[in-house]
């Protein structure tokens, strides 16, 4: 870019990486904690036909009014505490952005888009790294809060990458002590069956993050934010009025009209995660870790980079993390079909051979 441009761009966004969403592909895809399980094929000709009467010249329904009372009863929560966004990504941007100058509190490691978000849109970000069980360290994250006072705190519940439920009793004490607002982001909800939505009355300062993606609607792009009513009225204002196309909002009540059958196949990932915790467990040089979702990191004595290299030519991706810093030598892998977390296992077990 031509010098002039580049001085044009906030020095906050120059100095970032974009967000390393993966463009290869193989024919068995563990990358992106996805359900690999494809929807029943009558239900999938049913949504393909309420798609198909979707009037492609019209603009959506404003703000998704129609969805937001359905999930509103499904939550047993207000309408005018739930706000609709093109995946829980743009959820945690509009936060970010509606967010007075500030610092944005994250454990270390997470999700990286909370940091990515937050330093686009100005705030300082104080990354807490975990303890040794992956847990939160509470005296250092009060002591950030006392000498900083966030006016933000993101907690992945469970924690993307680790696959862990963060104590709920220290969640509690940060919800009680933060001056801002702690989100609870549970992407991962339907994997731990643990959630912080009885706590919204208790908490005027938590909001809590959902998503379709993880359970088996990852293409079209539908998250939900639950909080205050006073909060959601000024997010609104920093929300583009058609956020959620109108195909992505049938294929939500869609969701709603056949949840049972998503709750199965999340019930049956789970199955084959524990399944494939232990099968990793008897690996050598591998421990994996407890997870409450539907991936499972891992720690691996060989050379990650290889190991990924080398799965990849094999036809399978994995998440690799950069085999320095804090995530060096861990990995990550998301709970395949039963075929593919057997190809998985085998390939590994014959790169740990040679
Ligand atoms: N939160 C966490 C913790 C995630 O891991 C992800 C997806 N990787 C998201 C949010 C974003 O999900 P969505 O597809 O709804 O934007």
């Amino acid at each position: 870019m031509q010098t002039q441009l580049f001085d044009l761009i906030k020095s906050e966004v120059r100095g970032q990486k974009a967000y390393a969403a993966e463009t290869l592909t193989a024919p068995i895809r563990l990358d992106a904690n996805e359900n690999p399980l494809p929807l029943p094929s009558g239900l999938h000709d049913e949504l393909m036909a309420a798609l198909r009467r979707v009037q492609l010249n019209r603009y959506p329904e404003a703000g998704s009014t129609t969805l937001l009372g359905r999930f509103a009863e499904k939550y047993g929560v207000a309408g005018t505490m739930l706000m609709v966004g093109n995946g829980s990504d743009e959820l945690i941007q509009i936060l970010c952005n509606a967010l007075a100058a500030t610092h944005v509190l994250v454990p270390l490691p997470t999700f990286a888009m909370y940091r990515i978000s937050a330093r686009n849109n100005g705030h300082e970000v104080l990354e807490v790294p975990l303890d040794g069980d992956f847990d939160l360290d509470l005296p250092v994250m009060l002591e950030q809060i006392e000498t900083h006072r966030p006016g933000l705190i993101f907690l992945s519940y469970p924690n993307n990458p680790t696959g862990n439920c963060f104590s709920r009793s220290k969640m509690e004490r940060l919800l009680e002590k933060a001056p801002g607002l702690v989100v609870v982001d549970e992407a991962y909800g339907n994997f731990s069956e643990q959630s912080f939505l009885p706590l919204l009355d208790k908490y005027e300062n938590l909001a809590i993050l959902k998503t379709l993606s993880k359970i088996g609607l990852a293409a079209l792009r539908i998250g939900f934010l639950i909080a205050a009513p006073p909060l959601v009225q000024e997010l609104n204002k920093v929300r583009l009025p058609y956020n959620l196309n109108a195909l992505s909002q049938v294929a939500a009540g869609f969701y709603l009209d056949h949840e049972g059958v998503f709750l199965e196949q999340a019930a049956e990932i789970v199955g084959r995660r524990n399944k494939l915790f232990h099968d990793l467990q008897q690996l050598p040089g591998i421990r994996p870790y407890p997870s409450a979702a539907n991936f499972i990191f891992f720690n691996c004595l060989l050379d990650t980079d290889r190991v990924y290299e080398n799965l990849y030519r094999q036809g399978i991706l994995i998440k690799n993390f950069p085999n320095s810093g804090h995530l060096k030598n861990c990995m990550r892998v998301a709970v395949g079909t039963q075929r593919e977390n057997e190809v998985f296992l085998g390939a590994l077990e014959r790169i740990i051979a040679k």
